[in-house]
């Protein structure tokens, strides 16, 4: 019963925190993930990267408060470990050394074995990074339907918008309810074979390896905020009125360090009675901070026009963070000295 209560008691934490930081309307606005390292920056608590080898992240109370996560793990495991580091400074814990321990499943059956603490820091991470209101915007946004939640590429897509891993957006889809026990028992059998599902996605182009993630972004995505890894590899496809003479321009995709490995179109049924035309775009990140994209489908002869649609994104491709201070507070500590 006890240990029922603590977790209660930190989801109600978490809550306390979406509202103090407005996530709701931020996610209206397009952040797609919940700004897990925003919150540290705004209540003050450093959070410093450090290449760790046996520990994720720790959490310090003494002298004062701080976080270090972990500079060897990809973006979304850093993420849940500033949020679960983010659940002790929140709770009142004490200090806190986290090994990937709490990144098992174990940890949110709330196995009596573990430290109360370390589970109510987990159910914390869990509710501020994947709550289910969340879930809810991404799967309105995106045209999912509850059963689409039993396909593989839906949840992957999902959990690169959550800004969460493969395996916890299972956990989350099944806490909410979103999916029953054979479904969440099949999408997480299917974690191993994410490389497949990458590969199947930038078809038919062929990286030189699948470490970064592959996001397929379409008009749905429009004012979105995407938030990855200087690896990863964006598939967009949208639709194209190229019988009326309408091109979409990616030209900003340069600007945003991305280059495009193919680009190509393809039409779904006859175009003399109003077939669809597809045009897909893949690029690679090098490595790139935040940008601010516009994509137009215009007529070239009339540039200066308004374009037909647009599409606007904010990228940013500079994850995992690297060692030292976060980026705003080594900033701030600049601007200081
Ligand atoms: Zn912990």
């Amino acid at each position: 019963m006890a240990i029922r209560d603590d977790i209660l008691t930190a989801v109600l934490e978490a809550k306390r925190l979406h509202n103090r930081f407005d996530s709701k309307s931020r996610a209206d606005l397009g952040e797609g993930r919940i700004d897990v390292f925003g919150m540290l920056v705004d209540m003050d608590i450093p959070v410093l990267f450090r290449p760790l080898k046996n520990l994720l992240g720790a959490y310090i109370d003494e002298p004062d408060r701080g976080v270090i996560v972990t500079t060897r793990r990809r973006l979304p495991v850093q993420r849940f470990t500033a949020a679960h580091e983010l659940g002790h400074a929140s709770l009142g814990h004490k200090a806190s050394f986290d090994k990937k321990q709490i990144l098992t499943r174990a940890l949110f059956d709330h196995e009596s074995r573990f430290d109360p603490r370390e589970v109510q820091a987990n159910a914390f991470a869990a509710a501020l990074l994947s709550p289910p209101w969340l879930i809810k915007r991404h799967m309105e946004r995106q045209g999912w339907s509850r059963n689409d939640l039993a396909d593989p590429v839906v949840v992957y897509q999902l959990s690169l918008r959550m800004g969460t891993s493969y395996s916890a957006t299972c956990h989350a889809l099944f806490d909410c309810k979103g999916v029953d026990r054979p479904t969440y028992e099949k999408l997480l059998q299917t974690s191993n074979k994410k490389r497949l599902i990458k590969k199947t996605l930038v078809d038919p182009y062929v990286p030189s390896n699948l470490y970064g993630d592959v996001w397929v972004l379409t008009e749905r995505d429009n004012g979105a905020s995407i938030e990855g890894c200087h690896n990863d590899i964006l598939v967009i496809k949208v639709h194209e009125h190229s019988s009326s003479g309408y091109v979409w321009q990616f030209d900003d995709l340069a600007k945003a360090g991305l280059l495009i490995r193919e680009d190509s179109r393809a039409s779904e049924g006859n175009l003399h009675i109003g077939g669809v035309v597809y045009r897909k775009l893949i690029a690679e990140a090098k490595g790139s901070g935040t940008c601010r994209v516009s994509f137009r489908e215009i007529r070239p002869w009339q540039a200066s026009g308004a374009p037909l649609n647009s599409m606007n994104l904010d990228i940013d491709f500079s994850g995992p963070l690297t060692s030292g201070l976060h980026p705003v507070q080594r900033e701030a500590l600049l601007e200081v000295a």
